[in-house]
């Protein structure tokens, strides 16, 4: 069943069931006061009876009482034993009416016919305790709760037409926005573009705020696919280099033959060398391709052991000078041992790569836990430095081409430092050097204090 439907039959329904309630207590409030009323009457004649027979002694009570016989109804008097003495009824009253020597009042079902009827004791003309009953049909009550039985029933029919109108209204009002959404996402499946939903800014309900985050998902996708798409054709022409380069040695080698060793053995090293690179770039794209995947593996360590391990490397097998500035001896954390070393292979391979004299690796240890890598080489232009985390930017194309890399290192980096929950900021002179921070903030301090208490 449609929303819309649901929507008009469930308040349809308990506008009905409520509009029934109110008209079945209308009704039965009204029914017993009118019932109550008749009885109280009855009382104050029944009493008038009993007055008047007690003051005037009479040898003929028949003729007394059948001046008071209402009509519709009847008297019954009754000794002390419930022995008939006389009954007296109208013409058109049937039915036998029941008698118990004690005073009451009330009303009762007789032949189908509602009564309200009054017991009470009355001395009858031999002087006994008799009891007396006056009991009278209620034909106008009856006649009137008939009425207003017809009355409410209508009440209620008419009422149900607005009801049923501005509900189905209501329902169309409430299901319109969705269907409209609907109908634009269909259509956005069906064309496969990245359409946005026709939205009043100004609208700010439910079904705004849906048609919001719908236009907002949107544009994520839309610039997630045009990244990707991006990050495709890059990474095709990338790869298109080194195999035109490997394509025109191999096509060399095919004409002159394997007889110039010269030309063979620059061939191959060429070879050799632009596969090398196809394999690295191959590596740094599967490496980004499985951090999506990759889950935290986290373990206690010692940060300062972690980066002495990881300085000693580097020094020894490129030859040149780096250091390790720090107060602390010991830095407990809790963290990816492997993906933080992978990040700091990344930004200590940058800075070997682009300058020539000492690289500083300094850490902090005050509100915020901080990395730095410093060197002072060639620098990054300002201008570049916005884009130097983007998959494939270098800064100067011939000269990452010599140093073998595909502008992937620091957007990797950065993936790994978000991964590991620190921020990753460069600050960088033309010239004179960069710095790359990796900033773990007090937040993350706590946390990892945290985590080593309850391992
Ligand atoms: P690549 O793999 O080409 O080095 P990165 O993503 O690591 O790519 O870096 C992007 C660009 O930023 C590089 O092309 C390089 O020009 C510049 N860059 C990165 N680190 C440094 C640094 N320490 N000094 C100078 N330039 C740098």
């Amino acid at each position: 069943m449609k929303l819309k439907n649901k929507i008009h039959l469930w308040s349809t329904l308990l506008m009905l069931v409520i509009l029934i309630v109110l008209m079945a207590v209308v009704y039965i409030t009204f029914s017993r006061l009118a019932i109550s009323t008749e009885v109280s009457q009855l009382e104050t004649e029944v009493e008038a009876i009993v007055t008047t027979f007690n003051a005037n002694p009479t040898d003929n009570p028949s003729a007394v009482l059948r001046a008071f016989v209402p009509s519709y109804g009847l008297i019954k008097v009754v000794d002390g034993n419930v022995e008939l003495i006389r009954e007296i009824r109208d013409p058109q009253t049937t039915g036998e009416f029941p008698i118990e020597a004690q005073e009451n009042s009330g009303t009762l079902q007789v032949d189908n016919n509602r009564f309200a009827y009054v017991q009470t004791p009355i001395i009858w003309t031999d002087g006994e305790i008799a009891t007396l009953l006056v009991a009278q049909e209620l034909r106008d009550v009856s006649s009137n709760l008939q009425t207003l039985r017809l009355v409410l029933i209508t009440v209620t029919l008419l009422a149900m037409i607005p009801i049923v109108l501005s509900n189905a209204a209501l329902g169309r009002l409430i299901t319109k926005p969705i269907t409209n959404l609907t109908t634009t996402m269909t259509r956005i499946q069906d064309s496969g573009q990245f359409e946005k939903l026709p939205i009043d800014q100004e609208t700010d309900d439910e079904v705004g705020q849906m048609g919001k985050t719908f236009n907002g998902m949107m544009d994520l996708l839309e610039e997630n696919y045009r990244k990707q798409e991006e990050f495709v054709s890059n990474a095709s022409h990338e790869l298109r280099t080194p195999l035109t380069v490997i394509g025109s040695y191999a096509k060399l080698l095919q004409r002159q033959g394997m007889g110039d060793e010269q030309v063979a053995e620059e061939s191959l090293n060429a070879i050799q060398a632009e596969s090398g690179r196809m394999k690295n770039l191959i590596e740094q794209l599967l490496h980004i391709a499985r951090r999506s995947e990759a889950q935290l593996e986290l373990t206690e360590a010692d940060l300062i052991e972690i980066l002495n391990q990881a300085t000693t490397a580097l020094r020894t097998s490129y030859n040149r000078e780096l250091v390790l500035l720090t107060d602390e001896s010991h830095i407990n954390i809790k963290t990816d041992v492997s993906k933080l070393k992978q990040l700091l292979y990344i930004l200590l391979d940058n800075a070997l790569k682009y300058s020539a004299g000492r690289i500083e690796v300094a850490v902090r240890n005050k509100e915020d836990l901080v990395i730095q890598i410093r060197d002072y080489g060639i620098g990054i232009p300002k201008e570049s430095l916005p884009y130097v985390f983007d998959r494939f930017y270098r800064v100067d194309k011939a000269r990452s081409r010599e140093t073998g890399g595909f502008g992937l290192g620091l957007s990797l980096a950065k993936q790994l430092a978000d991964g590991l929950g620190a921020k990753l900021e460069i600050e960088s002179v033309e010239h004179l050097g960069t710095t790359v921070s990796i900033i773990f903030s007090s937040d993350f301090n706590v946390k990892a204090i945290q985590l080593s208490e309850e391992g």
